[in-house]
């Protein structure tokens, strides 16, 4: 094995959340080390799908801003070299807590790697963590596996930023997983350029009652979502497209379409204006545990023969994709559940539900608990019940909630921190949101700086978390102020 010199911070994973926490965590002076398996970065946003209205919610239903810090800073760059809309806050939009912002992956990916190289993080690619180097229950640094051979990497604070809570379960915290029956379905999302905007935008001008709008349902009259139908001339406005019934129900008829999941888009935007379709719920496959490569390929295998089913109906079926084409599938299948590392606080659906303050408080969020794993009682009617209990599972009072320090911190082993969707939670208010892991990582990034500089356990940073919170709210993080 090779050694190597002991780095302050070491990030194991490069996707939102550790681009995040390596950004912070160099900014708070630490030498800091980001790993990642693949070439790129940002994890499942870009490799494994473009972010949807990924970049939503930075404003809570009373208009309240409860997302800054670096994921609104790495919106701002991208909207000013155009490659991301404007951020789109529409009266029926803010009433939902639901504006957004769509950004263009491939130029965050891009974009990513400048902000690497202006914060002084190193970068160690095409490198998997297989291990932890630990002494009893203190970590000591990773074990990665590359084209050098097995290399140990010693390190003061390693951050689990796999997604999947690899790291940190290696390490001995323990976990929640849902049940390989329970478990929501994954996806392998595509991108199609070519699609004729004016002629699905009149589709959905004649045929308001077979479109549905998932997040705004549960805040608007019927007749106010239909009204943004009936005078629809831009598809932007929409954002997300869902429902299609009166198509869906033909084809299933006649045996095109698959059972999985309903009809739907995303928007993609391009330079010039150009806007693509994202499909990222055309194919979903059940039963699949991302802590199982058996699962996975069987997943993986699954969501092609889905997605040519879907590509069928697309071309055959929806008005205006007639002469679309797959500019892009995506390469492997997004992972919608998995671990939960368990940390010294665990965040509840009633934490969400009252707009729960806490005095460790890193960041906020406003999204409702529990919409996540829906997709598995009913695949087709699950936007439905989706869009009817959102308002019982969102914040009361269109507030938002604290996430608090120690969802980050597991139990059971010291100088570690975990960020990104695999946080400390409860089933329902699973973090998984985009913008929910920059929020936890950038977080996670400054707190392990701390503790390398001060040569504490992010555990001993539980008693005093002024500097963290003082830190985060220079580099721009939104902590107080909200209902
Ligand atoms: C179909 C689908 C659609 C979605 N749509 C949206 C949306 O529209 N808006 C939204 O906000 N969220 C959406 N999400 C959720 C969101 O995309 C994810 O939850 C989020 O990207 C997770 O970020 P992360 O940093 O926690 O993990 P990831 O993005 O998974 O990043 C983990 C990184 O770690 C790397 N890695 C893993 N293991 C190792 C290892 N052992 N060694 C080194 N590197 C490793 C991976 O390669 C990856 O780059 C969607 C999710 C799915 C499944």
């Amino acid at each position: 094995m090779n050694a190597i010199k002991e780095y302050d911070v070491i990030i194991c994973g490069g996707g939102t959340s550790g681009c995040s926490a390596a950004i912070s965590a160099a900014r708070a002076g630490a030498n800091t080390l980001l790993i990642e398996r693949i070439g790129s970065l940002g994890g499942q946003m870009n490799i494994s799908g473009p972010p949807g209205f990924a970049y939503a919610h930075f404003f809570n239903p009373l208009g309240e801003q409860d997302i800054g810090g670096i994921m609104e800073e790495t919106y701002n760059r991208l909207y000013k070299s155009g490659h991301a809309l404007p951020h789109i806050k529409t009266p029926i939009r803010l009433k939902a807590g639901y504006t957004f912002s769509y950004i263009d992956p491939d130029w965050w990916g891009l974009m990513i790697f400048e902000m690497m190289t202006e914060n002084n993080v190193n970068l160690l690619l095409h490198s998997l963590v297989v291990d932890v180097l630990k002494e009893g229950n203190i970590v000591k640094g990773v074990v990665v596996e590359n084209a050098n051979g097995r290399v140990e990497i010693p390190g003061k604070i390693v951050i689990d930023c796999t997604g999947e809570g690899d790291i940190a379960a290696r390490a001995g915290a323990p976990f929640e997983m849902a049940s390989r029956e329970e478990i929501q379905p994954h996806t392998v999302s595509f991108t199609v350029d070519g699609v004729d905007w004016d002629k699905l935008c009149k589709y959905i001008r004649e045929n308001p009652e077979d479109i549905e709008w998932l997040a705004f349902s549960s805040t608007s009259s019927h007749e106010e979502v239909m009204e943004v139908f009936k005078n629809l001339t831009d598809i932007t406005e929409l954002g997300e497209v869902q429902g299609f019934f009166s198509l869906r129900d033909k084809a299933l008829a006649k045996g095109d379409w698959h059972k999985f999941s309903g009809v739907g888009f995303f928007l993609m935007p391009r330079e010039g204006g150009r806007i693509l379709a994202h499909l990222q719920h055309s194919s979903q496959v059940p039963n699949v545990l991302p802590t199982d490569a058996w699962d996975l390929t069987r997943g993986e295998i699954e969501c092609r023969r889905q997605i040519l089913i879907a590509w069928r109906f697309f071309k055959n079926y929806m008005p205006g994709f007639e002469n679309a084409y797959i500019t892009r599938v995506c390469p492997e299948m997004r992972i919608r559940e998995g671990r939960r590392i368990m940390g010294d606080y665990k965040l509840t659906t009633d934490d969400v539900r009252m707009a729960r303050k806490f005095d460790d408080v890193i960041g906020k969020s406003h999204f409702p608990s529990g919409g996540h794993h829906l997709a598995t009682v009913d695949t087709l009617g699950m936007h439905d019940k989706s869009a009817r209990d959102r308002k019982e599972r969102s914040p009361e009072g269109g507030g938002s909630y604290d996430l608090p320090y120690r969802i980050l911190v597991p139990q059971k082993v010291e100088n570690m921190l975990v960020a990104g969707k695999m946080v400390s939670t409860d089933r329902d208010p699973y973090l998984r949101f985009l913008q929910q892991t920059m929020v936890t990582g950038q977080a996670a990034g400054v707190a392990a700086a701390i503790c390398a500089t001060r040569n504490i356990t992010p555990r001993d940073l539980e008693k005093d978390v002024s500097e963290l919170q003082r830190i985060l709210t220079a580099q721009g993080a939104i902590l107080k102020g909200t209902h």
